[in-house]
């Protein structure tokens, strides 16, 4: 755990979430300001900083990732599709350093994203 970092405090329960889904390596849970009708944060319990500090050990937690998002997409109720988001860096727009898959969903997407 890193100590200074908002998603880890949310994995150990210090700070609340809705949570929607967790299993012994990922947790999901509902973001705190919804850019859609359903947007979910799906992190890995250990902490990892962005997409671009993963290396080949990360290989089965990225999986494990990836292949959760569409069951936690169909347990939200998200038939007609869904967005999935990995902001990275400063230039990717991304805000908190710990790993995150957004899921959103609830109406049609936008292309290209801004
Ligand atoms: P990103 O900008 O890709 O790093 O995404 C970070 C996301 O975390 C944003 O969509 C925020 O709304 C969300 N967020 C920030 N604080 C919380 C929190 N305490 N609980 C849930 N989501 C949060
Ligand atoms: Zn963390």
């Amino acid at each position: 755990m890193a100590s200074d970092c908002l998603f880890c405090k949310i994995v150990a329960g210090e700070i609340p979430a809705k949570k929607v889904y967790e299993d012994a390596n990922l947790l999901a849970f509902h973001d705190i300001d919804p850019k859609a009708p359903t947007h979910v944060l799906l992190v890995p319990r250990r902490h990892i900083n962005s997409l671009a500090a993963i290396c080949s050990e990360d290989a089965g937690t990225m999986a494990e990732l990836l292949c959760a998002a569409p069951t936690i997409a169909a347990q939200l109720g998200l038939t007609n599709g869904f967005r999935t988001v990995i902001n990275t860096g400063p230039d990717g727009g991304q805000t908190v350093g710990h790993l995150h898959l957004h899921i959103l969903g609830g109406r049609s997407m936008h292309w290209p994203p801004g």
